[in-house]
């Protein structure tokens, strides 16, 4: 299942496998595909569209790091 998250008002969407996160759910979906289907590997043509990935912390929370700054509103 494609994890939803809301940052700053902003909607993103993560691989729920690998944790990749994208701002669009369509990616999302493409790469927990191709992630069920090749355990352990990324696809490039997928992962080049990640915005950022998933850390989850040893509290149970999770945090994004995104790759680069995004001029929220
Ligand atoms: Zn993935």
């Amino acid at each position: 299942m494609v994890n939803k998250h809301i940052v700053a008002n902003e909607v993103f969407y993560s691989c729920e496998i690998c944790g990749l996160v994208y701002n669009s759910m369509e990616y999302a979906k493409r790469c927990e595909e191709y992630c069920k289907q090749h355990p352990g590997t990324c696809s490039l043509e997928i992962s080049k569209y990640a915005v950022g990935y998933v850390v989850r912390e040893n509290n149970g929370l999770s945090k994004i790091v995104f790759y680069k700054l995004f001029s929220f509103k």
